[in-house]
């Protein structure tokens, strides 16, 4: 096919590659013929290629579209670099560079144009397009017209236009994060019902997946570093920036190159644990979210969470930057009930509309489905960002160490008929106490002795009760309830459970639980 061919020469010819990688070159070949395409690839997959190909390929200037204003000038320094004729309309231009981009992009002498996106609700530039041949409209950031996610940006809006007012132009829509949710509202707005959807590389193949129990989280972290990290160069993320500082100096006594990054740290500390980061060998940065963006450091052998990511999207992020040479690296994580409520917590308690929370709860439903599951981590993780995979990876911990289960049906009844009992406004510590009959001052001055789930559940121990609890919240057989701080109540999902429907599969590994790990504090 003649059109592949000369895509083909291009991406040799001007941007000295020999092949196309993965999808790139359906990609293309789906753009250059006039349809359009939703592209889902994670940050470094080679998304830029497909827009800057087809521009130069098809007749007429390819519409970059981009929120990032700042890397503009960069994108089209490099562009001209290659020979490529490129040039970018935005506020940071004078009226005498502005003039003469116009006069550039008019006489047809421009192969790729970006411009920002609060442009096409000026009149002026859609008069202007009108009048020129338009190669294609790239929507890089294509998840900043999502209303729900977390980089919206009311002039992504405006681009509705682009299908009304120039529908014999192909648009192809590009972004690195895009959940189920946030891929329709996409398609909706964008109105790329025709379009072909291409979800790709976002298997990362070297990097081992593992997500554990939170059982005395500092002896399980120290046995991983040692066992498996030693001197490796490594990031550990935790929820609160006291946490990183505190897990950073303990992590210095036990003999770690260990620094914190947050950002109530000074500018300049933060630039100078970066620098130790990225320049010396097996410094490991203990930090919060706010480290890791634009963080290019090739040999990061390990990503720890010693709490719960708030979605898969921020789990793929963070452990993405683990391995990005290529050799082998792991991503590992241990997780408690209490994280669950903790983050339940701060989301209800944030910012934003009934809605906007709603979808945060079923991302970390999604992150908490992961760890709870029993078959394939990569498997799983996959799917959520639409691609396909195959039943097993050989490289995460439920393929090497297939989790066995048990019949957890009656540890599950007792549970929940010990929520009911207690008038289902007890948090999970409590519950445990009166199942194994504890006679404590709380349980006597509420009469809790005398329910009928008093002293049901001595056969398991307090960890394995908290995994059961942990498993039924996972679930949806149990909420919790904020206003009465942590509080557990039953769902509907619970009374199958509990008239003997229905039978509950657990992870076995609560049973594992050693008497060193009892040992540990949290
Ligand atoms: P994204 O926009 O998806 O984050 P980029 O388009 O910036 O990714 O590409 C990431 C890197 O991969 C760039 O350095 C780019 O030059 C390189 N790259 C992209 N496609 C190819 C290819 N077919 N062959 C070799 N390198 C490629
Ligand atoms: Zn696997």
């Amino acid at each position: 096919m003649p059109d592949l061919q000369q895509a083909q020469r291009v991406l040799r010819e001007v941007f000295g590659y020999e092949q196309f990688r993965g999808a790139q070159a359906d990609i293309v070949d789906t753009v250059v013929s006039g349809q359009n395409a939703l592209v889902l690839m994670p940050t470094g997959g080679g998304k830029s290629l497909c827009y800057q190909i087809p521009s130069i390929v098809r007749p007429g200037v390819g519409i970059v579209i981009s929120p990032l204003i700042a890397l503009m000038q960069d994108q089209v320094d490099a562009l001209r670099e290659l020979g490529v004729r490129a040039g970018f309309i935005n506020s940071s231009l004078s009226s005498a560079e502005y003039g003469q981009m116009m006069t550039e992009l008019r006489a047809g002498r421009l192969d790729l144009l970006y411009i920002a996106p609060e442009r096409f609700s000026q009149a002026a530039t859609l008069e202007l397009f009108d009048t020129l041949p338009i190669a294609l409209f790239a929507i890089d950031e294509a998840h900043c017209v999502s209303q729900w996610g977390h980089d919206f940006r009311a002039d992504y809006l405006s681009l509705s236009i682009l299908q009304q007012r120039y529908p014999h132009v192909p648009r192809i829509a590009l972004t690195a994060t895009a959940d189920a949710a946030t891929r329709d509202e996409i398609v909706e707005r964008l109105a790329l019902h025709d379009a072909e959807h291409f979800v790709t590389g976002f298997d990362r193949p070297n990097i081992q997946y593992r997500i554990t129990q939170k059982r005395s989280p500092r002896q399980q972290l120290l046995d991983f570093l040692r066992r498996e990290h030693s001197g490796d160069a490594g990031i550990i993320y935790c929820l609160s920036r006291r946490k990183t500082e505190e897990t950073a100096d303990w992590l210095q006594q036990q003999g770690f190159d260990a620094l914190p990054y947050h950002a109530g740290l000074s500018a300049e500390q933060r630039l100078r644990h970066q620098q130790r980061f990225l320049r010396e060998d097996g410094v490991i940065v203990v930090a919060t979210i706010a480290f890791g963006m634009g963080i290019d450091k090739p040999d990061v052998r390990f990503i720890v969470h010693l709490d719960l990511p708030r979605s898969l999207e921020s789990y793929y992020q963070e452990t993405g930057r683990a391995g990005r040479d290529g050799e082998p690296a792991t991503a590992w994580m241990v997780y408690g009930l209490q994280d669950v409520i903790k983050l339940r917590q701060m989301m209800d308690g944030s910012q934003g509309n009934e809605q906007f929370k709603r979808l945060e709860r079923i991302r970390l439903d999604a992150m908490l489905g992961l760890c709870e599951i029993t078959s394939c981590r990569r498997q799983a993780l996959r799917a959520y960002f639409g691609e396909q995979a195959p039943d097993q990876c050989g490289n995460c911990d439920t393929c090497l160490n297939p989790p066995p289960t048990w019949d957890g049906t009656q540890a599950a009844q007792k549970a929940l008929s010990c929520v009911y009992r207690t008038g289902q406004r007890f948090g999970v510590a409590y519950l445990i106490e009166v199942l194994s009959g504890l006679e404590s001052e709380r349980i006597l001055s509420n009469g809790h002795q005398r329910v009928s789930t008093f002293g049901i559940g001595r056969e398991l121990d307090k960890s394995q009760w908290q995994s059961v609890f942990r498993q039924l919240v996972a679930r949806g057989y149990l909420g919790v309830d904020h206003a009465s701080f942590g509080g557990l109540y039953l769902t509907e999902k619970a009374r199958p459970v509990l008239r003997g429907e229905e039978t509950v599969q657990l992870r076995e590994d609560i049973k594992e639980v050693s008497a060193r790990s009892r040992r540990g504090s949290d």
